[in-house]
């Protein structure tokens, strides 16, 4: 086969590269971020048809591991990486729908959400961590020095790091903004058997800290500023290409925080381009919380300026970042894909993922951030109807219970427009018969 990736400055003007076996977080020379890149040549030696076909035969297989979503493609993705080393737990390939009625409520024919949260961990941070976690197996059976893998987290990567860590049987270790992440999430890593340290600060806090331990080569960093978790990720462009029988839609929106997944969604896409998979593009609209926007806020400025900001509170608490560490890939992605920026209040989101939910769907509040954008894209004609759009939907509601509880009982401090509060009754036909014929006049006039 011969096919190799390896790591690659960012910078235009520097461009150095390293080994894919090497513990480097950032350029030695210039201190930038590092990408995989990927012998472009050797791939070109199989036709886009024969990828198309190879990719489609593995898809969902039980032919282990190319029947996961990532691994199917493994040769664009991590090519060096032995069979026997890979961890992975059969992420990828997750349901797209067509979310048919929340689109005719928007005027929209050709809406469709991609469920990235269905997934082992519940969220699309299993699509890099497999990669991630398989790399380091694989540096480990060469002699490698790294005796537990960290990260910083606002939930979900934390999450999928510690269960793909526990199926390797190497240990991890997660730092967490202490407050700052819902239940069900700290529960994942804690059940996983990771060394949990909830710290007093946010995010960005504990990402400064994890940079300081992750010096000392015996422990890993598995924050996405590690592009192998972005060579994972990018298989969700390829993946809903796919899913299309290789037609690109018009418009992905996808909701960001640290920003390495927009990253990771161009990059994706690009590679099918450059391999003659695709022609076209599709316009790619970043969906942030307005009170953790600073791309939105570079976005007004034309991307001239980026300022860091402290991002307050929001109820999309996996975005809750006001420093990015791909800011730089961000801003690039976007420029290639004629990109949008877009941002929703918490009252916004909240009602948005609601309403979503009321259709058939049961949305995280980063998905109701970008169902969010995509009303008021629409409202501020830069969405036309008539485009066929894709939200990428990054986790499970489930997950994310206490956002969905506080709405329905109209404990958030802003309406809740859509809340759908249980009616409390005794345990009698005559109540119960009383109280049904009053709501279901109430639902036909509010359908009406
Ligand atoms: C991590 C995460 C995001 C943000 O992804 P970035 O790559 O940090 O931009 C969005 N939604 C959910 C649910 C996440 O876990
Ligand atoms: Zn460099």
């Amino acid at each position: 086969m011969g096919y190799k990736a390896w790591f690659q400055c960012i910078k235009e003007e520097c461009r150095a590269s390293y080994p894919i076996n090497s513990i480097i977080y950032r350029c030695k020379n210039c201190g930038s971020l590092l990408e995989v890149r990927h012998d472009l040549e050797a791939l070109a030696g199989s036709s886009a048809k024969e990828w198309m076909k190879l990719f489609e035969d593995r898809y969902k297989s039980t032919q282990w591991p190319y029947g996961s979503g990532v691994w199917g493609k493994k040769e664009w993705v991590l090519p060096q990486v032995d069979n026997e080393n890979i961890v992975s737990l059969y992420e990828g390939g997750t349901n797209l729908f067509w979310a048919e009625r929340f689109g005719k409520m928007l005027g929209l024919e050709n809406l469709w959400l991609k469920l990235c949260g269905n997934s082992h961990s519940g969220s699309f941070k299993d699509l890099g961590m497999t990669v991630l976690v398989s790399q380091v197996k694989q540096m480990i059976s060469e002699g490698a020095p790294i005796q537990a893998v960290a990260c910083a987290s606002t939930g979900d990567t934390s999450a999928a790091l510690a269960v793909y860590c526990a199926a390797a049987g190497i240990q991890s270790i997660v730092l967490l903004p202490k407050g700052k992440i819902s239940v069900a999430q700290l529960v994942q890593p804690i059940a996983n058997g990771a060394l949990v340290l909830s710290l007093d600060t946010d995010f960005d806090g504990c990402m400064r800290v994890v940079k300081e331990i992750t010096q000392d080569e015996t422990i890993y960093l598995a924050n996405s500023m590690n592009s192998l978790r972005i060579e994972g990720q990018k298989t969700v462009g390829i993946e809903i290409v796919q899913q299309f029988d290789w037609e690109v839609p018009d418009v992905i929106i996808i909701p960001g925080g640290n920003l390495g997944n927009v990253s990771a969604l161009g990059s994706g896409l690009l590679m099918m381009r450059e391999l003659g998979l695709i022609s076209k593009l599709p316009r790619i609209v970043v969906a942030q919380a307005e009170r953790a926007n600073p791309l939105y806020r570079s976005y007004l400025k034309n991307f001239e300026t980026f300022e860091p900001i402290q991002a307050q509170k929001t109820l999309a608490s996996a975005i809750q970042i006001g420093d990015p560490v791909s800011i730089e890939k961000a801003i690039r992605t976007l420029k290639q894909f004629n990109g949008i920026v877009a941002d929703a209040t918490e009252e916004e989101l909240a009602d948005a993922a609601a309403l979503g939910d009321t259709t058939g769907m049961f949305n995280c509040p980063h998905t109701g951030v970008a169902l969010a954008a995509l009303i008021k894209l629409i409202n501020a004609g830069k969405i036309d109807r008539a485009e066929h759009v894709v939200i990428i939907s990054t986790a499970h509601g489930l997950k994310f219970t206490d956002f969905k509880v506080r709405y329905h009982e109209g404990t958030l401090d802003f309406p809740c427009r859509y809340a759908n509060k249980p009616i409390e009754l005794p345990a009698r036909v005559d109540a119960v018969r009383e109280a049904l014929e009053h709501a279901l006049q109430k639902r036909r006039e509010q359908n009406d």
